[in-house]
C-alpha cells in the first residue's frame, strides 16, 4: 500500500482509501452527490484558510465542496440544508465569534426557533482559539451549544484548536480524520437514502484516532515521493546524500539541530510532506513610477493624528522601557471611553524591506506598480486576490503596509519555499521542517523562535521564491491595539497609550530585534521623547513637526466602568496593564468632582512591577488618586526588590499574592456587593493566576470545591462582572 502525501494543512491519505472513496461515492445514488458545505466565520483569515484547505482537499478525497462566509447569508440555507456541513469558527475578543459570524449567531439564537428546528443537519465544527485568552474557543462552541440544542448532530467531533501551542497540532489531524467521517456520513445517507440515520457513533472515536494520528505509518506504509528520500540528489553538489554518505556524517558530527541542519533520526528518516500548495496568484510589475507613496490612505477607517508627547516612565535601567504617547484627537473628534482601545497601524521596517527586496532580486523594482491576478487555470479552489494587496499599490508599498512580513512561515509556505531551493541539502532541511516527522523542529526552530521570512532566506541561501509566492502565503499586515489610558473628561481632545517596547534578543535564528510595533513606535517618537517629570519641548513646537500615526479606535463591548458608580470595582493591573485603570480613575476623579453629593463605590487596584524606583508606572498619579479618594485602596508588589530591611518574609511579590492577602475584601466585593473585577495585562501568565486566584478566593471563602468554584467564576464571567483585556 502506498502513502500520499497530500495539501498543505498536512493530509495524509492511503491510495487504497481514495480508492475506496471514490468507487463507493460511485455506487450512491446521483441525489446523495458526495457534496458538502463549508462555512467559516473568520477575523483576521485563518478560520477562512484552514476552510479554503478542507475546500481544496476535498476534491482529492472524492467530494465536491461549496464554501462560503457565514456573512454571505444569500449563498447557503442552513435551515434546509441536507448536505454535511463543516463549519470552520474563530474566537475573537472576550470569547465572541468573529464579526463575520455575527448575523448568523443572531439567527440561531432566536428564541422563537422550535427545539428540532436543526434536526435536519448533520455538521462537524473546528473551532479556533487560543487558551491564553478566556473563554477558549467560545467562538465555535457557542455556534456548536446552540445547533446542539436545535436538534442538529455531529457526523464528527468538534476540533478545538489553540493558537497558543499551534493550530495545526489539532488542525491537521481534525482534517484528516474529516474525510473518513464524510465517507461514514454519505454512506449512512446513501443506505438509508435520507438524513435522519443515528450518527452519534462516527463522532468522538473518529476523531481521537485519527488525532493520534500514527497508525497508518506505524502499518510500515512506504511513501511515494522519490524527491523526499534520502537517496535524494544534491542538484548542485551532484552528489548522492544517503544515510552513510559523508554529507551526513558531517552533520550529525555537531549533533545539535538548527534552523539549518537535523540530526539523526531526523535526517535520515523518509519524510511525509504536504503537498504543494496550489498556486494561484500572477504578480506583474509596471514601470509606472509610483514615487512619493509613502503611507496608506484613509480607508479601514484609520485618520492620521499628531503625537503631541511621549514620555519614558521607566528609568534608563529598567528591564523594560514603557513608554507613554498622548495623541491629538481634537481635529478628528474621535470619541472614546475609557476601557477602549485603539489600533495603531505600523509600518514594516524600512531595512528589512530593502534586505527582501535585494534578496529576490527586485531592488530595482521597487516604484514598480503591481498589478495581481488570479492565475489561469489554477486547481486552488475559491481562489481570490487577497483584498489586503491593493492594485497598482508599489511594490515597496506593498511590503511595508500590507503584508507581516514578520510572520513565522505556516509549514505550507515552508513546503512552497522548498520548491524554489535549488540547493539539495537546503531543499532537504526545508521539507523535513514542513513534515510530519519534522514537527517538533519546525515548532522549536520556526514557531517558537518566531522566525520570519527574511530569517529562512537568509539561512538558505539557494532559495528563491518568485514575489507571488509572498502574496499568496504573507498575512495580512495587523495593526497592534493599545488600551487608552485616559479619560477625555481629564484630557479633553486627547488619547494617551502606555506600552513596553518588545524586544526580542538575538538567537542562532536571527538578530537581535524589538516588537514590530513597539519598535517602531520607539524610533518615530524619539526626537520628542522625554524622561518623566522634564518639560515638553514638543509642545513649543508646532502640529507640523510633530510625528503623525494612524489610529482607528477599536471600542471595548464589556469594559468599561459599571453604569452605576456606587458599584464598588477592583482592578488588576501589574505593569501596561494599568493602562485602562489610569483612565478609569480619571473619569472616577472627575466624576466625583462634578458630583459630590453621589455615592461612589470602593475602588481597589492592584498593581504590581519590577522594582519600585524603576518601573512603577504612573506611581504620582496613582499617589494623587489614593490621596484624594478616588482610589480606596493601592495595593502595590515589587517583583525584583529586595525584602525591605525588616526582612519580612513572604513579602508579596505579584499580584495574585496581594489578592491572597485581602481575600476577604475581594471575595466580598464579589459575592456579596454585586461589585466587578477587571484585569488588564499579560495573557500568558498572570491573567492563569489571577484567575487560578480568585477561584482559590472563592472556594476558600464559600467553603466549596474547585468544580464549584469554577462555577461561580463562569457565573460571574456571564454576569460580565468578571472582566479581562489581556494580551499577550
Ligand atoms: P510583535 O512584533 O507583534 O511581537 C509580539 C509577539 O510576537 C510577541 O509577544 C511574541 O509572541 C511574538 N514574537 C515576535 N517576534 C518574536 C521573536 N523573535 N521571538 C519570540 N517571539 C516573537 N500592549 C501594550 O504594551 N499596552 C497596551 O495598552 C496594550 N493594549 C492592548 C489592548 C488590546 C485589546 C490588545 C489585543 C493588545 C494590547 N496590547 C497592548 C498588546 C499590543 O497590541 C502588541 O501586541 C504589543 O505591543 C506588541 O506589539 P509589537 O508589534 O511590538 O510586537
Amino acid at each position: 500500500m502506498l502513502l500520499k502525501a497530500r495539501s498543505c494543512g498536512i493530509q495524509y491519505v492511503t491510495r487504497l482509501e481514495l480508492a475506496f472513496t471514490k468507487s463507493s461515492f460511485h455506487n450512491m445514488p446521483c441525489e446523495v452527490a458526495a457534496r458538502f458545505l463549508i462555512l467559516y466565520g473568520s477575523q483576521r483569515g485563518q478560520a477562512q484558510s484552514i476552510a479554503e484547505e478542507i475546500c481544496q482537499q476535498a476534491a482529492e478525497h472524492g467530494f465536491t465542496a461549496d464554501i462560503s462566509c457565514l456573512s454571505n447569508q444569500h449563498k447557503y440555507n442552513v435551515d434546509r440544508e441536507i448536505r454535511p456541513v463543516v463549519f470552520v469558527v474563530s474566537t475573537t475578543g472576550d470569547g465572541d465569534p468573529p464579526d463575520t459570524a455575527h448575523k448568523f449567531v443572531r439567527k440561531i439564537k432566536n428564541k422563537s426557533l422550535v427545539h428540532d428546528h436543526f434536526s435536519h443537519l448533520r455538521y462537524a465544527l473546528l473551532a479556533l482559539g487560543d487558551t491564553n485568552y478566556a473563554n477558549f474557543c467560545n467562538g465555535g462552541k457557542t455556534i456548536d451549544s446552540r445547533l446542539q440544542q436545535l436538534g442538529a448532530k455531529h457526523f464528527y467531533a468538534t476540533g478545538h484548536a489553540d493558537d497558543g501551542t499551534g493550530l495545526e497540532v489539532v488542525v491537521d489531524p481534525w482534517i484528516e480524520g474529516l474525510w473518513d467521517a464524510l465517507k461514514k456520513i454519505f454512506s449512512s445517507m446513501s443506505s438509508s437514502n435520507q438524513q435522519s440515520a443515528d450518527l452519534s457513533d462516527c463522532t468522538q472515536d473518529n476523531y481521537h484516532k485519527n488525532a493520534s494520528g500514527q497508525e497508518k505509518n506505524k502499518s510500515g506504509l512506504e511513501v511515494d515521493l522519490q524527491l523526499l528520500k534520502l537517496s535524494e540528489v544534491d542538484s548542485q553538489k551532484g552528489k548522492t546524500i544517503t544515510s552513510d554518505s559523508s554529507d551526513v556524517e558531517t552533520l550529525s558530527t555537531a549533533l545539535v539541530a538548527s534552523l539549518k541542519q537535523s540530526v539523526p533520526p531526523l535526517s535520515e528518516s523518509v519524510l511525509n510532506v504536504p503537498a504543494l500548495p496550489a498556486s494561484y496568484l500572477e504578480v506583474c510589475l509596471e514601470q509606472v513610477s509610483t514615487e512619493g507613496e509613502t503611507v496608506p490612505s484613509d480607508k479601514d477607517g484609520y485618520r492620521e493624528v499628531s503625537i503631541s508627547k511621549a514620555v519614558q516612565l521607566t528609568q534608563d535601567d529598567a528591564v523594560k522601557n514603557a513608554i507613554l504617547l498622548e495623541l491629538d484627537i481634537s481635529e478628528q473628534s474621535i470619541a472614546y471611553q475609557p476601557g477602549d482601545a485603539f489600533d495603531i497601524l505600523c509600518p514594516n521596517r524600512a531595512s528589512e524591506v530593502e534586505e527582501l527586496l535585494l534578496r529576490l532580486d527586485l531592488q530595482t523594482q521597487k516604484n514598480c506598480a503591481v498589478q495581481v491576478n488570479l492565475l489561469k487555470n489554477s486547481s486552488k479552489k475559491a481562489a481570490k486576490v487577497p483584498l489586503h494587496i491593493p492594485q497598482s499599490g508599489s511594490l515597496q508599498f506593498i511590503l511595508t503596509w500590507c503584508l507581516e512580513i514578520r510572520s513565522a512561515p505556516k509549514k505550507a509556505f515552508v513546503r512552497a519555499l522548498a520548491d524554489f531551493t535549488q540547493n539539495g541539502s537546503e531543499k532537504r532541511r526545508l521539507l523535513e521542517l514542513c513534515s510530519k516527522e519534522g514537527s517538533a523542529d519546525y515548532n522549536s526552530f520556526v514557531r517558537d523562535t518566531n522566525v520570519c521570512l527574511l530569517d529562512l532566506l537568509r539561512a538558505f541561501p539557494s532559495c528563491l521564491p518568485p514575489l507571488s509566492l509572498l502574496f499568496e502565503h504573507l498575512p495580512k499586515l495587523q495593526p497592534r491595539a493599545y488600551s487608552a489610558a485616559s479619560s477625555s473628561l481629564q484630557h479633553p481632545g486627547k488619547v494617551h497609550f502606555v506600552f513596553n517596547v518588545v524586544e526580542f534578543p538575538a538567537c542562532p535564528e536571527h538578530p537581535a530585534r524589538t516588537g514590530l510595533c513597539t519598535g517602531w513606535l520607539a524610533d518615530h517618537v524619539s526626537s520628542i521623547l522625554r524622561p518623566l517629570g522634564t518639560v515638553p519641548a514638543s509642545e513649543h513646537l508646532g502640529t507640523s513637526s510633530q510625528p503623525k500615526v494612524h489610529v482607528r479606535p477599536r471600542p471595548s463591548s464589556t469594559f468599561h466602568l459599571p453604569a452605576d458608580p456606587s458599584i464598588p470595582v477592583v482592578m488588576v493591573g501589574p505593569g501596561t496593564g494599568v493602562a485602562p485603570f489610569i483612565g478609569f480613575l480619571q473619569q472616577r476623579e472627575k466624576e466625583r468632582e462634578a458630583n459630590q453629593e453621589a455615592t461612589f463605590g470602593e475602588t481597589w487596584l492592584f498593581f504590581g512591577c519590577r522594582h519600585k524606583d524603576k518601573d512603577f508606572l504612573f506611581r504620582e498619579e496613582l499617589e494623587r488618586f489614593e490621596h484624594n479618594g478616588t482610589l480606596s485602596h493601592l495595593i502595590v508588589c515589587f517583583s525584583r526588590d529586595e525584602p525591605d530591611a525588616a526582612g519580612t518574609v513572604n513579602t508579596p511579590t505579584y499580584v495574585q499574592h496581594n489578592l491572597r492577602l485581602h481575600a476577604k475584601n475581594v471575595a466580598s466585593i464579589l459575592l456579596k456587593n454585586k461589585g466587578s473585577l477587571y484585569v488588564c495585562g499579560d495573557a500568558k501568565n498572570m491573567a492563569k493566576d489571577v484567575n487560578d486566584t480568585l477561584l482559590e478566593i472563592i472556594g476558600n471563602e464559600l467553603q466549596i470545591d474547585k468544580l464549584d468554584a469554577m462555577k461561580i467564576v463562569a457565573g460571574l464571567r456571564e454576569e460580565k462582572r468578571y472582566l479581562q483585556d489581556i494580551w499577550s
